[in-house]
């Protein structure tokens, strides 16, 4: 063995979803927005003088986009800190915050990223049971720790907990860091944003890449205190000076200014989502309860490992989990209503 493979830094790291490539497949396994961005910001992208915005470094500030989510969330621009995918302002989050020999907690199941993270920056954590019906119970969050991470609502069971409930546990973790997850929340989901004001603890994180279809542009955001927006600005600058290209701050300020076509595509998401319930329902699975833009949800006929493979046979992609608290379901992500159709005829074919 190497003499310098002792001090290599070994790490288990996060398996994204597949990307299939074709032109016939159905994907509804990473979550992504069935419908494409705003035109508006399509028509930034095609307009954009790519000549000067390629040559030039970006805005360290990002102003644009900062100005834009400070007056869309009316807090100040100095409350708002700007990654590249919420995936980078988490992690950020977890490098500036959760720096205790205390554990930091966080649900068995959640974003299964939070513990490589915790992993990779040495952190000690603690993985909390969510209960029988995949809830989270404010009361197991009240030990002594270095941290507390939440996604609300939660993935990936889609199960979202009501701000009385997540106040209790920012409330009694008055002396860490409470990071909020907000990943899928304009889908139903009541946010952690007016509890800004009354907790000093608390850290909201957002991303473009679910509700306003930029996940191939990059782009998470956080909002908190001045005081801790300045911590991870500071730790930002500490690794990267640009974590967003001069094109995705230009993308993201231009879906901020769209609003009439984000809440239509939502307003669609949520009509599909509801009549997948019913057409999943007339197939025997169990579903959780979702405020999100996916179903977490069981086929009882057979196996759901089966019917990953079955489906994925038939060039139909859902997200499937082999722990075995999570083995029977599948992460089924709302596509348009044609995707569904063609997801819900492959499962009558599977189960004729
Ligand atoms: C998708 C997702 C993210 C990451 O999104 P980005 O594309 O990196 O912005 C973060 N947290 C949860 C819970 C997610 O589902």
């Amino acid at each position: 063995m190497a003499g310098w493979e002792e001090n290599i830094r070994r790490v288990n790291p996060y398996t994204p979803g597949e990307q299939p490539q074709g032109k016939d497949i159905i994907k509804l396994n990473t979550n992504e927005n069935p419908y494409p961005p705003s035109p508006k910001t399509i028509e930034v992208m095609k307009s954009m003088d790519f000549g000067s915005v390629g040559r030039r470094y970006p805005d360290p500030n990002a102003k644009g986009l900062v100005g834009a989510l400070a007056s869309y969330y009316h807090v100040g621009t100095d409350q708002i800190f700007i990654g590249n995918g919420s995936d980078d302002v988490l992690s950020v989050a977890f490098l500036a915050f959760f720096n205790s020999e205390k554990p930091i907690v966080f649900p068995d199941v959640t974003y299964s990223f939070y513990p490589v993270w915790a992993q990779m920056y040495r952190i000690p954590y603690r993985e909390i049971p969510l209960d029988a019906d995949f809830r989270i119970l404010p009361e197991d969050y009240e030990s002594e720790n270095g941290g507390v991470v939440i996604a609300n609502p939660n993935a990936p069971t889609g199960v979202a907990l009501p701000l009385t409930e997540l106040e209790k546990i920012i409330r009694s973790n008055s002396d860490a860091i409470v990071i909020v997850d907000e990943a899928y929340v304009d889908y139903g989901g009541d946010s952690a944003l007016r509890l800004l004001d009354r907790y000093d603890n608390l850290v909201v994180v957002r991303t473009f890449s679910k509700s306003r279809a930029l996940a191939g542009a990059r782009i998470g955001f956080a909002i908190s205190s001045p005081r801790l927006i300045q911590v991870m600005n500071d730790v930002e600058q500490s690794v990267n000076s640009y974590p967003l290209s001069t094109m995705s701050l230009l993308a993201g300020e231009a879906s901020v200014a769209d609003e009439e076509y984000f809440r239509e595509r939502i307003r669609d998401v949520l009509r599909t989502r509801a009549r997948s319930v019913i057409e999943l329902k007339k197939r025997f699975f169990t579903i959780l309860p979702s405020e999100t833009n996916f179903l977490f949800a069981a086929p009882t006929r057979i196996s759901g490992n089966e019917m990953f493979e079955q489906l994925r046979e038939r060039g139909v992609f859902v997200r499937h989990f082999s722990s075995e608290r999570l083995n029977d379901y599948l992460r089924i992500t709302i596509g348009t209503d044609r995707e569904m159709d063609v997801l819900f005829a492959a499962i009558d074919e599977i189960q004729e």
